[in-house]
């Protein structure tokens, strides 16, 4: 396995590394480190927790450090162009960290926080700017920052920068910057638009991609159905009954929801069986084996419990309870629609899990179309 000294990383990384006990690189790590330490362009496809933002910190640290300069008053070496705050600050603290041997200088600056400090931050120039490109601008405007000697331009959550309007600023922003330099794009996805401004301003850069957990949730057909949380197992069943559902995993948040769920359903005439924790390996070899044959059409797990599971064929997943965390969303619904299959996803949505619902088409980028059923809002309890 390759190590992070394996990848040539100076020895203060290297020891800020250890200290926040990274043992090793990440996929999006050992694809990027090397470009960057080359000094080549690099497009990244790769979403936040992907741990992308060390991907391009350390190899930027380094190059810093190799080659130690002093930035002009009101500039910086280093330009990373975020579109949230909340990134901003993350990325300048990403650069605090495991740059805090080397003694260069990192500042932040957002809008919405008066601008004399930050234009104060800068006045001596600094190794590493963070910003969003608003407050840039304005700063740019105050003449409180020069971008001239820029060596190296990141911009992360490309797209997320397209969603809020701000590719207008950063065109005006590049425009300022040194021809010659080194530019790294970091976007979740690659919609035109920013395939479009990627090429204009990266050359010939390397590609690295980590498959964002996203993505597989495009293959998948997805539908959400809004229930009253009662309601939900008639929901369940009019759809393991009257659609055209095959081999179906359900999931549910815990455990005891499982059991009930296989429970209800057996009391209908739908076999089903349990998969996790509190079951004996044996049970769940037994369920899994049943399900794989054929025996049993649906099994309900939860969201660890299914970790190790992969079946073939699952033609429909559906969340008995969204999940509330969102990559547990794509995870689930990534096990329908494998191998190129087609697979369906349905979620129950009670009115409380809306929020779940919000946070998984955040990450997701999609909307998740609304599917309404016939009978289950109007039946009467069994
Ligand atoms: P990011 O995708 O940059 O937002 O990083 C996601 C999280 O992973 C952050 O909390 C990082 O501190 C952490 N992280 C980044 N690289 C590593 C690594 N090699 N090993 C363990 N954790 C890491």
């Amino acid at each position: 396995m390759t190590s992070f000294s394996d990848l040539g990383l100076r020895a203060e990384l290297l020891k800020a590394l250890e200290g926040e006990g990274y043992t090793h690189p990440t996929p999006i790590q050992l694809q990027a480190i090397p470009f960057v330490l080359e000094g080549r362009d690099v497009q990244g496809i790769a979403q936040t927790g992907t741990g992308k933002t060390a991907a391009f910190a350390l190899p930027i640290l380094q190059r810093l450090a190799e080659n130690r300069r002093q930035p002009p008053r009101g500039g910086c070496r280093v330009l990373v162009l975020s579109p949230t705050r909340e990134l901003a600050s993350q990325i300048a603290d990403s650069f605090r960290t495991y740059g805090k041997y080397m003694g260069l200088r990192v500042t932040v600056m957002f809008g919405g926080v008066p601008k004399p400090r930050q234009a104060k931050a800068m006045s001596g120039g600094v190794d590493v700017l963070v910003a969003t490109p608003g407050r840039l601008m304005d700063h740019m405007a105050d003449r409180a920052v020069r971008l001239d000697h820029v060596e190296t331009l990141v911009l992360d959550e490309a797209d997320h920068m397209l969603d809020l309007g701000f590719i207008v600023p950063i065109r005006r922003i590049i425009a300022t910057l040194p021809a010659k330099r080194q530019t790294m794009l970091f976007s979740a996805t690659m919609p035109p638009e920013i395939a479009t401004l990627a090429a204009g301003m990266l050359k010939d850069p390397a590609h690295v991609a980590v498959t964002p957990v996203a993505t597989t949730a495009e293959r998948v057909e997805q539908a959400v159905v809004f229930v009253d949380a009662p309601r939900k197992r008639h929901a369940l069943l009019e759809l393991l009954v009257d659609h055209t559902t095959g081999r179906t995993l359900v999931f549910t948040r815990t455990k005891h929801g499982a059991d009930r769920v296989v429970k209800q359903l057996g009391e209908s005439g739908v076999a089903a069986a349990a998969i996790h924790g509190n079951k004996s390996q044996g049970q769940r070899e037994r369920a899994l084996a049943d399900f794989r044959a054929g025996a049993c059409r649906v099994l309900v797990a939860t969201d660890i419990a299914a970790r190790g599971i992969d079946v073939d064929g699952v033609t429909h997943v559906i969340n008995f309870d969204l999940p509330n965390v969102p990559e547990s969303y794509v995870h689930r619904i990534g096990r329908t629609a494998r191998a190129g299959k087609d697979g369906m996803a349905i979620s129950l949505c009670a009115p409380d899990e809306r929020a779940f619902l919000r946070g998984i088409e955040k990450l997701t980028r999609s909307k998740v179309p609304v599917m309404t059923l016939g009978g289950a809002p109007t039946r009467q309890a069994a």
